[in-house]
């Protein structure tokens, strides 16, 4: 493809690499290879990836046979070809839909993922960005070679940060104006708070337009560190009721790589 940066020379921080069934959103129970990334801008009260918020040096896994969960320990960064030949050993081994993109927040590293992103999807291994849509210029950096966006939309009475709404926004539209199939992920918490919902979903009906694509998951979150309850099913009725109301694309859908018990 031209265009395709040339390899990065410092490598990525990685956090593991591994095969397992996507448990969320729009590609739910697709089996994909992950890439996590290690490190985070943000640190939200229901993080489940603690061991990959500090963009530091340190040690990182790799699976050897896909699902098998057995790994290979390395040093992290690794060289984007490193990287690369992780991922691709492992689609190899099991049919694969995709790879997913994940961490962390990968657009921390965006200017060395791109090369990475570009020659694993040269390699006919579409990708799929899991991201907090809080680096608009890194989501332009790599756009050219992803297949798919799942945006995280914040919500502070969830996740406890203070994430712009404006830039959040303008990470949507830059996503969709660049072609890329995108969907919302809103997490939802006990203490969701309606207003905040009301204007995420606003958020999005702004940014789709007429476009009848881009769908919003609304996850009832899994308890996880601080976080000790889930939403009850009256009160996620009532989000998703009050979310409908002003936007017609809006599943439930919960975290289903927990409910089955896997990474
Ligand atoms: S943005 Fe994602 S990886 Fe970062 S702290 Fe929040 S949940 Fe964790």
């Amino acid at each position: 493809m031209s265009g395709v940066p040339s390899p990065a020379a410092d490598g990525l921080l990685v956090s593991e690499v591994f095969s397992a069934i996507q448990g969320e959103a729009a590609l739910v129970g697709h089996r994909q290879v992950f890439l996590r990334l290690a490190g985070c801008n943000l640190r939200c009260a229901y993080c489940d990836q603690p061991e990959a918020l500090e963009p530091r040096p340190g040690p990182c896994r790799l699976e050897r046979r896909a699902g098998s969960r057995t790994w290979e320990q390395r040093d992290s960064p690794l060289g984007g070809d490193d990287v690369v030949a992780a991922v691709a050993r492992l689609w190899e081994q099991v049919p694969h839909h995709s790879v997913s993109v994940t961490g962390g927040e990968p657009l921390v590293q965006a200017r060395r993922l791109a090369p990475v992103v570009a020659a694993l999807a040269d390699a006919g291994m579409p990708v799929m960005l899991e991201t907090n849509g809080t680096f608009v210029s890194g989501l332009t950096t790599v756009a050219p070679w992803l297949a798919w966006v799942s945006l995280d939309l914040k919500l502070p009475s969830v996740d406890g940060e203070d994430v712009e709404p404006a830039t959040q926004e303008r990470f949507l539209a830059t996503a969709l104006d660049a072609g890329l199939t995108t969907w919302v992920k809103v997490v939802l918490g006990p203490a969701t708070d309606s207003g905040e919902l009301e204007r995420a979903i606003d958020t999005v009906a702004r940014c789709a337009r007429d476009r009848r694509d881009v769908e919003v998951f609304l996850q009832p979150v899994t308890p996880f560190g601080t976080v000790c309850e889930a939403p009850s099913a009256a009160r996620v009725l009532e989000l998703q009721e009050r979310a409908l109301r002003r936007y017609p694309l809006v599943r439930v859908v919960p975290q289903t790589h927990k409910a089955i018990g896997q990474l």
